[in-house]
């Protein structure tokens, strides 16, 4: 384990400080992997499977409760 892999195609950086040699993803690392909202550490993944499982409730319910 070299400790440096692309973000994008995982390969190895080769050493490389600015580009991936094999896809030219950036390398910054300070950018995470999933964006944030301002400064809460959520990432948005959470925010969407909490969405999606609202609306998965929602669904059941409306078939639950249908005439
Ligand atoms: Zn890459």
């Amino acid at each position: 384990m070299s400790g440096s892999e692309c973000r994008e195609c995982g390969k190895d950086l080769a050493g490389s400080k600015t580009n991936c040699p094999h896809c030219g993803t950036p390398i910054n690392p300070n950018i995470p992997k999933y964006p944030t909202f301002g400064g809460s550490g959520w990432p948005i993944i959470v925010i969407w499977v909490l969405f999606i499982v609202f609306m998965a409730m929602l669904l059941v319910s409306m078939f639950t409760f249908r005439d």
